[in-house]
């Protein structure tokens, strides 16, 4: 069984940069994806507030340059393994994989992210690949011409809403509340683009088609009211699920299942650390994970040394 300093979970922008500090402190580091590396970012098209890029830098474009980065100083990347259990063998660890593979590790960092949550409404699963869609970047081109709808009302609901209109005739975001939750800059650039209309006060009851996407049901929460409206796409961004299932019963999480960590970014297990959007954290945001992946690498490297010592 492969042996290694420190295992990094995950391939988004945290796990990456712990990736680049780990090694630069010439440990032997690999990072476990589940797919690809990139993670949630990789999916977004513009990358405003990422200092440094003044013009903005896309999602697939940066992360690219996060893994070239994290391979130039030796990183191992160990590609499509989704890890299903971590087991404690003394100080050691042993990552398990759902497909039998297992690695061991004297340190783990765990930078897992998170994933969009679904709506859970009838047709939802039915009709994902077919009119809806968790990833505008991904499935905006399909769209051209085309009448879509956004549900939520977060940064994500309104940046990806903002990006439809590039491709869509119309973009409705539809949203339970009759606020915004989203910054007050996308705000104003939602409510001056003509393509964009609100149902305010609403919330997705069903999503109807052939054998695509053809129509969604709406009740307003205020009145009771249903209504059918006439749809081609439905772009879901209603929040995140920390990836943290594989964990339960082995380190402390938060009620939300995020991973709850010290200022050292040490879990309730030594020796496993947390950062990024996987962390109980006030703000998910590359630069934050960028900032949370470099002290986990850094911490893990102490907990190695005082091993060492020891
Ligand atoms: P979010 O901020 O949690 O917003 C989720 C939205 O979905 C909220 O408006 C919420 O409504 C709504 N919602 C939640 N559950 C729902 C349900 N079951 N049915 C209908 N609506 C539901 O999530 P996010 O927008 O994905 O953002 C996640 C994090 O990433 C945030 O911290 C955000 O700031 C960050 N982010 C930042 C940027 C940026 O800076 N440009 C871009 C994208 C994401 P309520 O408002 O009523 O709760």
């Amino acid at each position: 069984m492969e042996s290694y300093d420190i295992v990094i979970l995950g391939a988004g922008p945290a796990g990456l940069t712990a990736a680049i500090y780990a090694t630069r402190s010439l440990r032997k580091v690999a990072v476990v994806e589940k797919g690809v590396p990139g993670g949630q970012i990789a999916m977004t098209d513009l990358i405003e507030n990422y200092p440094g890029f003044p013009e903005g830098v896309s999602g697939p474009e940066l992360m690219q340059k996060f893994e070239d980065q994290a391979k130039k100083f030796g990183t191992e990347f160990i590609n499509l393994f989704t890890v299903k259990e971590i087991q404690l063998d003394g100080v050691e660890k042993v990552v398990l994989s759902t497909d039998g593979r297992q690695i061991r590790a004297r340190s783990i960092i765990v930078a897992t992210g998170q994933n969009p949550r679904n709506l859970n409404v009838p047709g939802e699963s039915e009709y994902t690949g077919r009119g809806v869609s968790y990833c505008a970047t991904c499935d905006g081109a399909f769209f051209k011409d085309r009448r879509v709808a956004v549900v939520g009302g977060g940064n994500s609901a309104i940046q990806e809403a903002l990006y439809l209109t590039r491709f869509a005739k119309s973009v409705t975001v539809i949203h339970r509340r009759d606020q915004l939750r989203a910054d007050k800059i996308l705000q104003e650039r939602a409510f001056r683009n003509e393509k964009i209309d609100f149902l305010w006060n609403s919330v997705v009851v069903e999503i109807k088609g052939d054998n695509l996407l053809r129509s969604v049901v709406v009740k307003n929460v205020k009145t009771g009211e249903l209504k059918e409206y006439e749809f081609d796409g439905l772009f879901i961004y209603i929040g995140y699920q920390p990836n943290t299932e594989f964990l339960k019963g082995l380190v402390e999480l938060d009620e939300n299942g995020y991973i709850v960590t010290d200022e050292k970014l040490e879990t309730s297990v030594p020796g496993i650390f947390a950062c990024g959007d996987v962390r109980r954290n006030v703000l998910k945001q590359v630069s934050v994970a960028v900032g949370e992946g470099a002290v986990a690498a850094t911490s893990a490297e102490r907990y190695l040394e005082n091993l060492e010592n020891k």
